[in-house]
Formats: C-alpha cells, structure tokens, sequence
C-alpha cells in the first residue's frame, strides 16, 4: 500500500467514526504534504530519517509512511480496519446497494473540512457514480456561505473535475439553499437554474411559531426550482459531529442537541408530493431527520425522498449506512428514493418544470 493511500485510509476510518479533529487533520495533513513528493523522494526520506523535516509530518504519520514504504501495513490502519472498518449499521443493506450517490454533501469551499477532490475521490471509492456538492448559500456567513461570485467560480472547478473522472463518475452542480424567513431561497433565481440540483435547508429562527414556519416551508416547497427539502425538522438528537470529526460545521453553535420546528407537518409533505419535491433523509447520526413518524407521514402522503449524508468530511460520505437503516424500518421502498435511480432520470426529474 502507498504511504498516501495509508494515510488517508486511516483519516477515512477516522472520519466515519466520528473521532476528534485533531486527530484526523494530522493524517489528512500528512497525505498532503507527501502527495507531491513522488516515491523515491519518501522513500529517500524514510532511509535518511528526515521524514519530520517535512511540514505536516509528525511522530505517528511518519511511522505510519515508514511501515506503509517498508511493506507492511501500518500498525495504526490494523488497528483501525479490526477495530471499525465494519459496516457502521444494522439493517438497510439491500437498500444502501442500490443507492447510486449522494446529494448532499460540503466542502471547504463552506464549512466541510477538505478539498471537493478529495470529497470526490473518497465518494468513487464508495463506488458512487454521482455526488451532488451541495456547500452553503450566501446568508449563511457562519458556514462561509458561498456568494454569488463564489458560487460561478466553483462552478469552473466542477466542470475541471468532471473532465477529469469523465463517464464514471460525474459530481453534480449543485447546493445547500437557505430557505429564508419568508420561504424564499438564498440565491440568485438564474444561478440556482443553472444547477443540476437544489436541496434547500432552514438553518434559522429554527424555533419560529407553527403557522409561519409552515407558510415558509411551503412557500419554499413549491418554488419550482426546490428539489429536495433538506433536515426539514433541524432537530439534532446528539452534539454535532463537527465538534468531534474532521469537519467545521460544529463550530457553530455545537456541542448541544435541539428540539424539532414546529410546523404542519402533513401540509409540508402534501406540498412536496404534489410538486415531487423529494423529502430528505439525513443520515448525520446527530441529525436522524425526519424522525420516524415524520418519515411515515411523508411516505404515506406519497412523497419522494432522497437519502443523503451530509458530509462534512470524506469519511462522512459513509454514514448512508445510518438513513438506509432507518429508512428501511419505515418501510420506505428503493424505488422512492431518487438517489436509486440513473444519473439520466435523476437530472431529468431536478431539472426546473422537469
Ligand atoms: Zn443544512
Ligand atoms: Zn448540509
């Protein structure tokens, strides 16, 4: 195995099981920082012992790159591969072999903790065939939203990266609008059609009484260029991981759980099934949103869903494990959920008045 392959592995590993920052930046920081050394160049390093002159290289990832060039596998990676390399949850397996990708996931362009290419590296070895990278809006400053400037920008880089993965994998123009206090959504109407896809989230006034919360969300809904309603309770059942795994989106305000809105939920989900906009199950083991009875109502109320990670970090790309549990207790059929389906059915029903 390559020293970088090691290392990012175990950041991998570290990732999905939600362990502190710090420990999962070293490996992230020392995959880096050898990247573009080329072989012999570590390997040379590694017979002189000047491995730690490098910056970014420290006590356990130099040993980890010394074990990886010598042969073997890294002492830590055994560990972590006997430790917590099995499937983070019971139940949903059928369900998450169907899944083809994933649409809902950030980058450090917004609060996620790494680079979109490595987001999409970390997604084709999930062996996904699309990723939908969904960083934030504008309004949402804390999460370093993108403006509208920033947003064309990362367009570009979208467009690079697809050159590169070509009929493989494809990642997907998209985002993470705030749904404002009035229902309408934080961004440029003709830059938001530009995208193939649009999950858009309430991430304020979260507490807001049931009458206008329901007016917002529906207002929100029935924009025809809202495709999926994301964590549409905001509810977090647990501090968030960001607080502890390698991403930053726990910064803000982390560290505490918080109550479901309160809005009607069976008028939201009648909305959403009636403009086939796709309810969002959130696998983020702090988020599990809806929760189960809201879930029912929506499948109930014919709605479609998409089961997505909210990733803030590549290891994250993993927890599809938890929504497909889930979803799977619910009963809620493969079929329903838009992320089963080809990446040519997918773009057709995302595309505005599609
Ligand atoms: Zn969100
Ligand atoms: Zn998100």
């Amino acid at each position: 195995m390559e020293p970088v392959d090691a290392l990012r592995r175990i950041a991998f590993l570290l990732e999905r099981s939600r362990a502190s920052t710090y420990r999962v930046e070293a490996y992230r920081s020392a995959a880096k920082a050898i990247l573009p050394l080329g072989e012999d160049e570590v390997r040379r390093r590694v017979t002189d012992r000047t491995l730690r002159d490098i910056p970014g290289i420290g006590p356990s990832t130099s040993t980890v790159i010394e074990q990886a060039v010598a042969g073997q596998v890294p002492d830590k990676l055994a560990e972590l591969e006997t430790e917590s390399a099995g499937p983070l949850a019971e139940g949903g397996e059928e369900l998450r072999a169907a899944l083809r990708g994933d649409l809902h996931s950030h980058s450090d362009w917004s609060d996620g903790g790494s680079p979109i290419e490595e987001m999409v590296a970390t997604a084709m070895e999930l062996g996904h065939e699309y990723l939908a990278l969904t960083d934030h809006s504008p309004r949402l400053t804390v999460a370093n939203g993108l403006t509208a400037e920033r947003l064309r920008r990362q367009l570009g880089v979208v467009d690079a990266i697809n050159t590169h993965t070509g009929d493989a994998f494809t990642l997907l123009k998209a985002i993470e609008v705030d749904i404002l206090d009035d229902g309408t959504l934080d961004q440029e109407p003709g830059l938001l059609g530009e995208l193939d896809v649009r999950v858009a989230s309430v991430h304020s006034k979260l507490a807001m009484g049931s009458t206008a919360m329901t007016r917002r969300m529906l207002t929100a809904v029935g924009d025809p260029l809202t495709n999926v309603l994301g964590h549409c309770t905001g509810r977090m059942v647990m501090p968030r991981a960001g607080d502890r795994a390698g991403d930053r989106s726990g910064r803000r305000g982390g560290g505490r759980t918080r109550a479901q809105s309160t809005f009607d939920a069976r008028a939201v989900f009648e909305a959403c099934a009636e403009s086939g906009t796709a309810v969002e199950i959130n696998s983020r083991p702090e988020r599990q949103d809806p929760p189960e009875d809201l879930m029912a109502l929506a499948l109930e109320l014919g709605c479609l869903f998409a089961l997505s990670t909210d990733a803030h970090a590549p290891g994250q790309l993993d927890f599809l494990a938890y929504g497909c549990a889930r979803a799977e207790k619910v009963g809620v059929p493969p079929g329903l959920i838009v992320n089963t389906w080809p990446l040519e059915d997918l773009l057709e029903w995302a595309a505005p008045g599609g």
